[in-house]
């Protein structure tokens, strides 16, 4: 068993890391960090558990200990990290330093040139970008990080529609309130409500879904030339992060053509990779949050609604927040670094 540890394992984000990791076949939870306000607690304590299932027996006890390289374990051989970008821009460093592996949540550095934005089943290849890294740095570890987690719901959709040359994208997203953190909206601004803006979020999804769907060579990936605009909205969903999605193509698929596009996208031999990684619906008012956030155990992509339009395809497409994308994702590209000798 690879020995990992968890950085942010009180947040929102954190608690999904801890109930993925509890069974997990191949990783054990060696160190749990948070903020200076929690280190020395017990984690039953110190975390205001939020998620579905009680916290695991195996780490309510455990105390939670400083995000600090000094306080981790020697046999910890990866770090996953869930801290607020600010503090992961000046902490994830620290541990590169020290020699760990960190696959990272957090927003900082995804859109730099020599750290790879990684969807296992979408761009594998683009690991490969961590010797350079490593050259360009001079870490002894290495980083990589997973998408925002509007970016991971639309993306294995898109990635299956490439061979249709992708010309233009526009979205608009519903998401969760889970997806802004434990301390995120307040219930005063939620209920009965609607938010027509997420800052920052609309820039994400642009930019790191080019950047996921480009071509690597030569260690350096030529981001996917297409527009991509985004609209984000968070509505009074506890979880699952539902987005319609309008894509215009340079070719003229039919929707019977992106529907088995879509159906036949291609799983990864991973533990926690849900199989198939795109369910299709055909009923046209599915998926929806509360029936399917869970699919593929929260791992999977659901999307249905699939029509013509006047310029290409539209589609709704769903996926859980804080498992597909955000904990989830990190542990597969965990278990991506751990197949790939980077452990
Ligand atoms: P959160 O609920 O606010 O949790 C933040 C975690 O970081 C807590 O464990 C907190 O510990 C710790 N922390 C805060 N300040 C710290 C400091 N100065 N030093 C060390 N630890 C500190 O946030 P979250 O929603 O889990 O998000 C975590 C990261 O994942 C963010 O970068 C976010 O953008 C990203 N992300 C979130 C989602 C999502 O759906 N929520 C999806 C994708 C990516 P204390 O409990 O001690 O304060």
């Amino acid at each position: 068993m690879t020995q990992v540890g968890i950085l942010g394992a009180t947040g929102a984000v954190g608690q999904r890391f801890i109930q993925l990791l509890t069974d997990h076949p191949d990783f054990d939870i060696g160190v749990l960090t948070a903020s200076a306000d929690s280190a020395g607690d017990s984690y039953r304590s110190a975390a205001k558990w939020q998620v579905d299932t009680p916290i695991p027996e195996s780490v309510a006890d455990q105390t939670v200990r400083r995000t600090d390289p000094e306080a981790v374990p020697d046999d910890v051989d990866l770090l996953f990290s869930s801290l607020p970008s600010d503090v992961a821009a000046t902490v994830e460093p620290e541990f590169l330093d020290a020699g760990y592996v960190v696959s990272s949540n957090s927003s900082n550095e995804r859109q730099a040139p020599d750290v790879p934005l990684v969807i296992p089943e979408v761009n594998p290849e683009h690991l490969d970008l961590l010797a350079e890294q490593q050259d360009r740095r001079g870490w002894d570890g290495a980083l990589v990080k997973n998408p925002n987690c509007s970016t991971i719901t639309m993306v294995p959709a898109l990635a299956a529609l490439r061979e249709f040359e992708i010309e233009r994208v526009h979205v608009a997203t519903l998401q969760a309130v889970s997806g802004a953190g434990y301390s995120g909206v307040s219930s005063m601004e939620i209920i009965d409500n609607a938010l027509p803006h997420i800052g920052g979020e609309e820039g994400k999804m642009e930019h790191e879904s080019r950047k996921l769907l480009g071509e690597y060579t030569d260690a350096t990936i030529d981001w996917l030339d297409a527009d991509v605009t985004a609209s984000c909205n968070r509505i009074p969903t506890i979880d699952g992060h539902l987005e319609n999605v309008f894509v215009e193509f340079g070719s003229d698929p039919s929707v019977g053509d992106v529907e088995s596009a879509l159906a036949s996208a291609e799983s990864a031999a991973l533990p926690s990779a849900p199989d198939p990684l795109i369910t299709v619906f055909s009923d046209p008012d599915r998926p929806q949050p509360r029936l399917d956030r869970m699919v593929g155990d929260g791992m999977g992509i659901a999307v249905g609604g699939i029509q013509e339009t006047a310029t290409g395809v539209q589609f709704n497409v769903l996926a859980h927040n804080t498992i597909r994308g955000a904990a989830g994702a990190s542990i597969l590209n965990g278990e991506l670094l751990a197949a790939r000798g980077w452990l």
